[in-house]
This record gives C-alpha cells, sequence and structure tokens, in this order.
C-alpha cells in the first residue's frame, strides 16, 4: 500500500511525517524520534526515554534543599519517604500566528512654556511569528508541572513496560483551543501596540501531538511535615517542589520590611514640615510596605518553586506589587 500523509507532524522537531497505513510506529525521517499513531486520536505519540535513576534523582533532590532560602538543617533532618519514576502525558502544539496589529502610542511631552502636549503616534505591525505550546493532559495532583520546558531528549517506548504511566485524560480540542489563545496572546503582546484599532490574526494551529515525559517523584518530610520534589528524567533538572522555609531568613526579612516601613513613615512625618502631603504620603507608604511584608509570610514558611495552582506569595509577586504599591501612592500625591 502507499504512503498516506495524514497531516501529522513529529512532537519533537514539528517535522510533517507520512504514515503507511496499517502501522503504528514510525520513524521520524528529519529527527529520528520513535514515533507511535494512535489510531482513534489521531495524533502523533512520542515518549522520552528516561535518563535518570534513582541515586540522581535524590542528588538532583538534595542539591536543591541546600539552594535559596530552605531551611539550613534540612539536609541534615530531611528524610526521604519515596523516590520513583512517572510517565506524565502533555499536549503539544505547534501554532503559526501571522497577520496585522495596528493602533497607537500617546506620547506627552512638556514644551518650555510648561504646556503638556499629548501626541498620537499610529503604530502598524506584522506578525508572523511561531509558538511552541505544551499542556499537561492529566491532573497533575500536587507535582506543580503544568508545561514541557525541554523537548530535545532521546526517543523510546521502551521504559513503559517499567514506568507507570498516567493516562491521558484532558481533551484535545481543549487543548488546542488553549494552544490558539495562547499563541494568539502571545503575539499581541510581542507587537507591543499599547492602544489597538483594528487587529487581522490568522492561527494556525499544526496538528497536535502528544508527549509522554518521564519525570522522578522524591517524597520527603521535615519535622513531620510531608514536602516533594520533581526531578526531569531526561535533563535531570529540578522541576518543581516545595521546601521548608528558613526561621532566621524569615525573621531578618521580616525585620528589613518592617524597619523600612518605619522609616518610611517616620521620614513621612519629619517631612511634613515642608509639605503636609508628603506624611501623608509617607505614612502611606510605610503602610504598605508592612502589609507587603505581612501578607507575604503569613502563610508561613514554605518555599515553593513550579507551577502549582496555589501558590503562597512568591518573591517576584511581592516585588510586583510593591510597584504598583508605588505606582498607586504617585497617582493620589498628582
Ligand atoms: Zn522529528
Amino acid at each position: 500500500m502507499a504512503d498516506i500523509s495524514v497531516g501529522l507532524n513529529c512532537p519533537a522537531c514539528g517535522g510533517a511525517v507520512s504514515v503507511v497505513e496499517g502501522e503504528s510506529t514510525l520513524l521520524c525521517p528529519y529527527c529520528s524520534s520513535t514515533l507511535f499513531i494512535e489510531g482513534d486520536q489521531g495524533v502523533t505519540t512520542m515518549a522520552f526515554k528516561n535518563r535518570v535513576n534513582r541515586e540522581s534523582a535524590l542528588k538532583a533532590s538534595r542539591l536543591w534543599w541546600s539552594r535559596g532560602w530552605k531551611a539550613r538543617d534540612l539536609k541534615r533532618v530531611g528524610r526521604t519517604t519515596e523516590v520513583y519514576p512517572i510517565y506524565l502525558p502533555f499536549w503539544r502544539a505547534m501554532t503559526r500566528v501571522a497577520g496585522w496589529i495596528c493602533g497607537y502610542e500617546i506620547r506627552r511631552h512638556t514644551d518650555s512654556k510648561g504646556r503638556v502636549h499629548e501626541q498620537k503616534v499610529p503604530k502598524e505591525v506584522m506578525i508572523l511569528n511561531d509558538y511552541r505550546f505544551s499542556e499537561i493532559a492529566t491532573d497533575p495532583g500536587d507535582l506543580g508541572i503544568r508545561s514541557l520546558r525541554n523537548f530535545a531528549g532521546e526517543t523510546s517506548f521502551a521504559d513503559f513496560d517499567m514506568i507507570p504511566t498516567f493516562e491521558a485524560t484532558t481533551s484535545k480540542d481543549d487543548a488546542l483551543a488553549r494552544a490558539r489563545s495562547d499563541a494568539q496572546s502571545r503575539a499581541r503582546s510581542s507587537a507591543k501596540v499599547s492602544r489597538v484599532t483594528m487587529e487581522r490574526l490568522h492561527v494556525l494551529t499544526r496538528r497536535l501531538s502528544m508527549v509522554y515525559y518521564p519525570i522522578w517523584v522524591v517524597r520527603y518530610t521535615y519535622r513531620d511535615r510531608m514536602y516533594m520534589t520533581t526531578v526531569d528524567g531526561v535533563t535531570g533538572q529540578v522541576l518543581s517542589g516545595r521546601a521548608p522555609g528558613d526561621p532566621l531568613f524569615q525573621s531578618l526579612a521580616i525585620t528589613a520590611g518592617t524597619s523600612v516601613g518605619g522609616l518610611a513613615a517616620a521620614l513621612g512625618i519629619i517631612m511634613s514640615g515642608i509639605a503636609a502631603e508628603l506624611m501623608i504620603v509617607g505614612l502611606l507608604a510605610g503602610g504598605v510596605i508592612l502589609y507587603i511584608t505581612y501578607r507575604f509570610f503569613r502563610h508561613g514558611s514554605e518555599i515553593v518553586e513550579g507551577e502549582f495552582k496555589h501558590k503562597p506569595a512568591s518573591v517576584s509577586q511581592t516585588i510586583k506589587e510593591l510597584q504598583s504599591a508605588a505606582r498607586t501612592l504617585q497617582e493620589a500625591y498628582r
């Protein structure tokens, strides 16, 4: 029987592959990945070969324990309870966005007489971008993994007999819809047009594929509480984790936050001799800093890395909040 091309793409390199009817496995002609065709779903499927053993998963996990603001005695007190590999399914799509985004920007400038002028600067941006999308195709539970970061490695289904494999449970159409909207919003933000007046975007999603990825789960306890780390079974890197924070770092940060907040308030009062508004600004700034310090540490001392659904405030998030609070204060002062 002749080759029939059914518009399938290699999940590893995106290349178009054709399938001989009745065959369920093939080798990608571009990157030599072993692919599997799932008949009923009509998607190309591949699996990355697990390259990490128990010892190196543990080692990566212990190295992660010693980094950052985690409890300093974690390496000594932490007890590993379970170490095991799993295969997780991910949807993968390559999406091309082509089109135009038109709009304008407003530029303000002050002339020599102190008058403010507003100028509309028109913008027209052509878009032709390819985006890579991945999304977990099952409920990851508490693993803190939602997308794939690595797409390179040896492919094989040989480990499927040894490593428990999670079934794909989410719908292909939902994944496709999210891949499209993800590509669209990324294209939009890449155009950097602040006020959009017209948009013509064509989103072409090349056929979806399925990637099975090996991940090691390391569960451990620290002072009777349960924590975990996940390690990438291809690269050996830590993907996500929860760990106890360090009480000393925590109290230092609270002290710093409190003193900066107090200082801002005090400065406001001192400066109030110059202008009454400054006192209010100082007091407000002090209050905001105190509040954010409280918010950051309210959840106690857990350090979280990865894509968790419910995540305590992170350092970068706290900085973002501080910045937006500063902007609000600036506006109020004007
Ligand atoms: Zn390929």
